[in-house]
C-alpha cells in the first residue's frame, strides 16, 4: 500500500511556460440543442433537485460547473420560450427562520464578454449615455448574508434563503465571524448616528489559506479532504454546534445593502465608493481590489484585470460583479423578475483540460476508510502537471458512471484541488466496462463493509496493515508526538516485520520490534521513541492528538488533556461527560462511540501497558507554541528579527529561516516575502503580528 504523499493534490510539479490548456469542444453535458418545453420543465426539475441536494442536504451531487451549465442551458431555453423563473433556496428547516426586510436577490449571470456587453447597451441605452460608471468587484464564493442592525446593535444574521426569507443563523455568527461587530463602531465626528435599521448585504467565506490547512490536518490524519472552500464554509456557518467546528476561520465582506431606514439618523449613501467608506468607518469589512471603471471599454479592461489578479486572491471567487456604481442610476434601472438590472455577476469557468482516466486507486485511512483517487494522465493544468484528482466516494464513481480509459475533463476545484468535473461519453470506447468496485481491502484483502447511511466502504479487519501504518503516522505527526524519524518508508517496513500493530508497539522494550533495522537506525529511532515518551508526559494535548479520535484536533485535545487525569479516565467517559470537557454534540457523541469499539479499548490498553498516558501534564500558555517549528517573514513593528525570534523559543517553537514540509506556522510581517506565498500553497498557517502578540499574550 502507497502512502498518501502529503498534498499531492497541490501543485505537482510547475511547468512555467505551458500555455493553458483550453478545451476545443464542449464537454458533452450539453447535447441537445433544441428548445422544447418539456426540456425546459424537465430542466426546471432537474435543477430544484440539485438545489435542494446542495442547500439543504449539503451533498451536492454534481460539481458547481455542471451546475452553472445547467443554469446556462436552462436561461437559454427561457429566452426561447419566456415563463416566469424561479430560485434557489437554502433554508434547511434546521434554524429558525426569518424575513429580510427589502428582498435578497440574486444576480443575472454573464459568462462572456458578449453578454457583458449586451448588459451594458441596455444601461446605456436607458441612461442616455455612454459614459456610465461602474463598480467592479471580485465576486467572493462563500454564502450570502444579511445581518440587520438597529440602531448600531447587531439584530440577525439571516441566510439569502428563497429571497425573501432565510435562515437565522445569528447565534453561530456571533461566535464563528470574528469580523462580525456586535456594535456599529460611531462616526468619525464621535456622534451615534447610526440609521435606524440597515440591512447589510455580504458574504460569508472561508480563505484559502484557511481551507488548505484544514485540509493538510485532515490529510495528516488520513481523513477525507473537504470538497471546496464554499462548501466548507456553508457547512461551518450552520453547525448545529460551534464547539464542533472550533479552530475552524471563517471571513466575512459586506458589498450592499437592502433594507435602510434612517429614523433620525443617516440617510443611505449616494455611491457605493460612499457606502464601502461608510462600512469601514463602522467597523465592517469590505471588499479590496475594487475598480472603478467608465464606459463599455472600460468596464471589459477593469473586468480582464480583475481576472488576471483573481489568482493572487486568497479567496475563493468564481468571477467578478459589475454594478451601477451611482444610486441614482440604480434606480432608473430597477428591478427585473431575475434581479436588479443595474447589477450582473460575469462567471469566470475554471480552467479545464481534457485527459484519460487511467485507473482508480483506493487509499485506506487511519480508521479503514477508502478513499477512490483517479490516477490521470499527466496534464498541464493552470501552471502545473495534474496526474492525480480527487473522487470523494464510490457513489461519485457509480453515479458518473466513470470507467477505465474514459476522456474526463479535470478543473482544479476552488482554484486548488483537481477534481474530475466531466465525462465525454461521445469518446467512449465501444468495448468498455463499468468500473469493478473492490470487495475487498486492497492492503489486507478482508470483507469491506458499508455503514448505514454513509457512502463510505470500510475495511473492518481491526489488524490491518495499512490502517496500522496511518494510525502510527498519525501518532508520529508533528502536532502529536512529533517522530521526525519515523517516515512512511520506515512505517510500512515496522509494520511489514509483524511485531507493530500499533503505536504501542514502538514503546515495548522489545528487540524484535526493531529487529528489521540496522543497528544504527534502530538506535536512532529508539533514542526519539524515549524523547517522544516525555513529550507524552509533559503534554497530554500531544498524546491524545496522536491518539485520532474522530473529530479531536489539537484545540479539543488540549481541552481533553484539561479535563482528564488519564487514559483511564477518558476510556470511561460518555458522551454527556466529553460535552462537558467542552466538546461540541457531534464531536462528542462521535467520540464516545469510537470510546467504546472494542479495539480502541484494547489500543488503550496497550499503551498503559507500555507506560503511555497513565496520568500527564498539560502545558501552559508559557507553552503556546510547543511543538511549532515557525517562520518569520517580512518585519514586524513591535520587535527585531532576535527579540522574536527569543521570544517564539521561549514559548516552545522551533525557529527555521525556511519554509520547509516541518514548518507549522509563518508569521508575515510588513512586506513579507516570497515565504508567505510557500506557506499558502502547502496549507502552513498564516498569522500576522497581531496575531502573534495576542497569542504570546503580551501587552
Ligand atoms: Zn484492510
Amino acid at each position: 500500500m502507497m502512502p498518501l504523499r502529503l498534498a499531492w493534490w497541490l501543485v505537482l510539479a510547475a511547468s512555467p511556460g505551458v500555455a493553458a490548456a483550453s478545451p476545443a469542444a464542449s464537454p458533452g453535458i450539453v447535447q441537445d440543442e433544441s428548445a422544447t418545453r418539456a426540456e425546459l420543465l424537465a430542466l426546471r426539475r432537474e435543477i430544484a433537485r440539485h438545489d435542494e441536494l446542495y442547500f439543504r442536504r449539503g451533498a451536492p451531487e454534481i460539481s458547481d460547473f455542471e451546475y452553472d451549465e445547467l443554469k446556462r442551458r436552462l436561461r437559454a431555453l427561457e429566452a426561447a420560450a419566456p415563463d416566469a423563473g424561479g430560485v434557489g433556496d437554502d433554508r434547511t428547516g434546521a434554524f429558525p427562520v426569518a424575513r429580510h426586510g427589502a428582498p435578497m436577490l440574486s444576480l443575472d449571470k454573464a459568462h462572456t464578454d458578449e453578454e457583458l456587453g449586451a448588459f451594458h447597451a441596455r444601461i446605456a441605452s436607458r441612461l442616455g449615455r455612454e459614459d456610465v460608471v461602474y463598480r467592479v468587484e471580485p465576486k467572493y464564493d462563500g454564502i450570502a448574508v444579511s445581518l440587520t442592525y438597529e440602531h448600531g446593535r447587531l439584530l440577525r444574521v439571516v441566510t439569502r434563503g428563497d429571497g425573501s426569507e432565510g435562515d437565522d443563523l445569528t447565534a453561530n455568527a456571533r461566535v464563528l465571524l470574528p469580523a462580525l461587530p456586535a456594535r456599529l463602531s460611531a462616526s468619525a465626528e464621535g456622534a451615534a448616528t447610526w440609521p435606524a435599521r440597515v440591512e447589510v448585504r455580504g458574504e460569508v467565506f472561508m480563505s484559502l489559506t484557511e481551507f488548505a490547512r484544514l485540509n493538510a490536518e485532515r490529510e495528516a490524519a488520513s481523513e477525507a479532504l473537504h470538497a471546496s472552500p464554499r462548501n466548507l464554509a456553508v457547512g461551518t456557518l450552520r453547525t448545529h454546534d460551534p464547539a464542533d467546528v472550533a479552530g475552524r476561520r471563517l471571513e466575512l465582506v459586506c458589498f450592499g445593502w437592502g433594507v435602510w431606514e434612517r429614523g433620525a439618523g443617516e440617510g443611505p449613501p449616494e455611491t457605493l465608493a460612499s457606502f464601502a467608506a461608510w462600512l469601514a468607518e463602522r467597523g465592517l469589512p469590505v471588499a479590496g481590489g475594487v475598480q472603478i471603471a467608465e464606459g463599455r471599454a472600460g468596464m471589459l479592461a477593469a473586468v480582464a484585470a480583475a481576472r488576471a489578479a483573481s489568482a493572487a486572491g486568497d479567496f475563493p471567487t468564481d468571477g467578478v460583479v459589475v454594478k451601477l456604481e451611482r444610486v441614482a442610476d440604480q434606480h432608473v434601472l430597477g428591478v427585473g423578475p431575475a434581479g436588479p438590472r443595474w447589477a450582473v455577476a460575469r462567471k469566470f469557468e475554471p480552467e479545464r483540460a481534457s485527459t484519460r482516466l487511467l485507473g482508480i486507486t483506493w487509499q485506506v485511512g487511519r480508521t479503514g476508510v477508502l478513499t477512490p483517487v483517479a490516477e490521470l494522465d499527466p496534464v498541464a493544468l493552470g501552471g502545473a502537471t495534474v496526474a492525480r484528482a480527487t473522487l470523494h466516494n464510490a457513489d461519485e464513481i457509480a453515479r458518473r458512471d466513470l470507467r477505465v480509459g474514459d476522456t474526463v475533463w479535470v478543473a482544479r476545484a476552488g482554484e486548488i484541488i483537481p477534481a474530475i468535473v466531466g465525462v465525454d461519453k461521445t469518446r467512449r470506447a465501444v468495448a468498455s466496462q463499468p468500473y469493478d468496485f473492490p470487495d475487498t481491502c486492497p492492503a489486507c484483502a478482508a470483507a469491506l463493509a458499508r455503514e448505514d447511511g454513509r457512502a463510505a466502504w470500510r475495511c473492518v479487519n481491526a489488524a490491518c496493515p495499512a490502517q496500522a501504518a496511518r494510525r502510527i503516522a498519525h501518532w508520529a505527526s508533528p502536532s502529536a508526538l512529533d517522530l521526525r524519524g519515523l517516515g512512511p518508508a520506515l512505517i510500512d517496513k515496522l509494520v511489514a516485520g509483524g511485531a507493530v500493530r500499533g503505536p504501542a508497539d514502538l514503546y515495548r522494550d522489545d528487540a524484535a520490534v526493531f529487529a528489521d533495522l540496522g543497528s544504527g537506525a534502530a538506535r536512532r529511532l529508539r533514542e526519539e521513541i524515549a524523547a517522544s515518551r516525555a513529550r507524552a508526559k509533559a503534554d497530554g494535548a500531544r498524546l491524545l492528538t496522536g491518539l485520532g479520535l474522530p473529530g479531536v484536533g489539537r484545540e479539543s485535545a488540549r481541552k481533553l488533556a484539561e479535563s482528564f487525569g488519564g487514559l483511564a479516565e477518558l476510556a470511561q467517559a460518555d458522551e454527556a461527560r466529553l460535552r462537558a470537557a467542552g466538546l461540541g454534540r457531534a464531536t462528542a457523541q462521535g467520540v464516545a462511540e469510537h470510546l467504546a469499539r472494542a479495539e480502541v479499548r484494547a489500543e488503550f490498553a496497550a499503551l498503559l501497558a507500555a507506560g503511555l498516558g497513565e496520568t500527564w501534564e498539560t502545558s501552559g500558555a508559557a507553552g503556546v507554541f510547543a511543538g511549532q517549528t515557525v517562520v518569520v517573514t517580512g518585519r514586524l513593528a513591535r520587535w527585531t528579527r532576535a527579540e522574536v525570534e527569543a521570544r517564539l523559543a521561549a514559548a516552545g517553537a522551533r525557529v527555521a529561516s525556511d519554509v520547509t514540509a516541518a514548518t507549522t506556522l509563518v508569521v508575515a510581517g510588513e512586506a513579507a516575502g516570497s515565504a508567505r506565498e510557500q506557506a499558502r500553497k502547502r496549507g502552513v498557517e498564516i498569522i500576522d503580528e497581531a496575531e502573534l502578540v495576542r497569542r504570546l499574550e503580551v501587552r
